[in-house]
């Protein structure tokens, strides 16, 4: 294999996205839709057929919404208005959730990965298949990629550059980001097979022998997840056979239901580990290359695309010139606390995965605590990611709801506030028309002359709402918000005005 110092591609390269899995894809929709040059380098030469995840959830759904694609992702996909937490009993009741889509869509990873790879083409971004990532090095300018592809090995160029690569992140450990955390000492099994006597509707059962979820998949199939009780601490690189399977639904079920055919058998582990940074100089983590974790609840992709959906207007900002440092250093500031609270819930479904009479004990105290509705909210609004809030909430009171989720609320002028949002673009909602003469943050900020309807309560008194493109609070102003205020707020979350930009050459 001959080593050439050449870039592979003809293009330049603001931001390369390394993995094409749902972070990454996600990711390279979001810079492609303001502009930026983006490649994705991908180690496998095809996509995937096998689905570890099977479950959008509302916050996601609203992300998908923002960018007006959900409806792609919803069509013959089943809603279910709950959700689990460690399989229990007593399901997450998400439909009492203040979002439109208050449900699970039970989607296929293959899918959904397939539908994101639709928009990455829609937007033109190239998606190199076969180019895996062996090395990273970065300079205070840029950054440099040595790549493989079957027939050699080439070096390329980009300003910044994006761990989207998984658990294993090639990324994460070239830039030196250290991953602490625990090592699997459980693991579950999931198959994808055939029933000659499928049940009447899915099926969520736990008792002493283990624990089972199963569901229909497309094309006949039906999906097994669980954990044995007797075989859970065999380790994840133990082939699971078809023999195995069919004992421990058996020992759960009572009966093997004629499982047969299997399109695929895997074992998957509770190793938990979370990168101690998600940047470094012009270095991201995203997704599984910056949190790993048992994946109960069904929320690792979720959170890979939510972790794009709050890095990729900050990188298009700096790629062109108007994002700062505490801009980018932000992205850490508000994901890390999310992946250290996903790992956390996820530690704790774990325990709740274990079949002793204790822990059976501890399952039904938990199942009872999940009918106080109070309770059965808090864990609805963390599995579905609602509950995400960058607020410090320890200032004045239009200040302490800077950075909490903005619901999709309806306009007096007709409309919704999410469908503003699909160029991506930061959204000013002007009750007042107050930034009628403001035209030079046009390619970044779309002024929508209108007033939200139903706003929250803590927004009192706003007659202006500036939304950031990842649909959480930039700014609150009252009616007497001067035009000189409005400007140094658009300039300290957008960068300088167009005109500004010009005088200053
Ligand atoms: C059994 C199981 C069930 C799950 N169920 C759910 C669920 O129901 N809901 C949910 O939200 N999550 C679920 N998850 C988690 C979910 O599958 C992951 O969180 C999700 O795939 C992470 O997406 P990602 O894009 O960050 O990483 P990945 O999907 O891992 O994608 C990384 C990509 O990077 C590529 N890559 C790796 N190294 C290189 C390299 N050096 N060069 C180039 N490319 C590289 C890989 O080939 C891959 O395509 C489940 C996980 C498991 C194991």
């Amino acid at each position: 294999m001959s080593d050439s110092s050449a870039d592979s591609g003809s293009e330049a390269v603001d931001v390369l996205i390394v993995g094409a899995g749902p972070t990454g894809m996600w990711l390279a929709c979001e810079l492609a839709l303001q502009g930026v040059r983006t490649r994705i380098l991908e180690r496998r030469t095809e996509p995937t057929v096998h689905s570890r995840a099977m479950t959008l959830h509302p916050r996601t759904l609203e992300v998908l919404d923002m960018r007006g694609v959900v409806d792609r992702f919803l069509e013959q996909t089943p809603r279910i208005p709950s959700g689990h937490f460690a399989n229990l009993p007593v399901r997450l009741d998400f439909s009492v959730l203040e979002t439109r889509h208050a449900y699970t869509a039970f989607i296929s990873q293959a899918r959904t990965e397939a539908l994101l790879e639709t928009r990455v083409q829609e937007l033109e971004v190239p998606l190199l298949r076969g180019h895996e990532v062996l090395d990273v090095e970065q300079t205070s300018d840029a950054v440099a990629v040595r790549v493989r592809t079957q027939e050699r090995q080439y070096r390329v160029t980009a300003s910044y550059i994006v761990g989207c690569d998984g658990g294993n992140s090639i990324v994460r450990k070239a830039i030196g980001v250290e991953f602490p955390g625990t090592d699997a000492t459980v693991t579950g099994i999931l198959g994808d097979v055939r029933l000659a006597r499928p049940p009447q509707r899915p099926m969520s059962v736990s008792n002493s022998a283990g624990s089972l979820l199963l569901a229909p998949l497309s094309d006949g199939l039906w999906r097994f997840a669980g954990q044995s009780a007797s075989r859970m601490t065999l380790s994840k690189d133990v082939p699971l056979t078809l023999d195995e399977l069919r004992a421990t639904v058996t020992e759960i079920l009572g009966d093997d239901l004629g499982l047969f055919d299997p399109f695929w058998l895997s074992r998957f582990g509770d190793t938990n580990r979370l990168a101690a940074r998600y940047r470094v100089g012009r270095a991201f983590l995203a997704g599984d290359a910056a949190h790993v974790h048992f994946p109960a609840g069904g929320v690792g992709l979720n959170v890979g695309v939510q972790d794009a959906m709050n890095l990729g207007w900050k990188l298009a900002l700096a790629t062109r010139g108007y994002g700062d440092q505490a801009l980018l250093d932000s992205y850490h500031s508000e994901r890390h606390p999310v992946g250290a609270e996903l790992c956390r819930q996820s530690r704790a479904q774990v325990r709740l995965f274990e079949w002793t009479p204790n822990a059976l004990a501890l399952r039904d105290t938990f199942s009872q605590l999940l009918q106080v509705p109070a309770a059965n909210r808090l864990l609805a609004e963390h599995v579905t990611g609602i509950e995400v809030d960058y607020s410090t909430k320890d200032s004045s009171q239009h200040d302490a709801v800077v950075g909490s989720r903005i619901p999709d609320l309806a306009l007096d002028s007709g409309g919704r506030l999410f469908e503003q949002l699909h160029s991506g673009r930061f959204v000013l909602i002007d009750g007042i028309g107050a930034a009628a003469s403001l035209s030079g943050w046009a390619d970044r900020v779309r002024i929508v002359n209108a007033t939200l309807l139903d706003a929250p309560a803590a927004w009192v008194g706003a007659a202006l709402v500036l939304c950031r493109p990842d649909g959480h609070l930039a700014w609150l102003g009252d009616r007497s918000t001067r035009i000189d205020d409005l400007r140094a707020v658009l300039q300290s979350w957008c960068g300088i005005s167009a005109e500004q930009r010009r005088n200053r050459g």
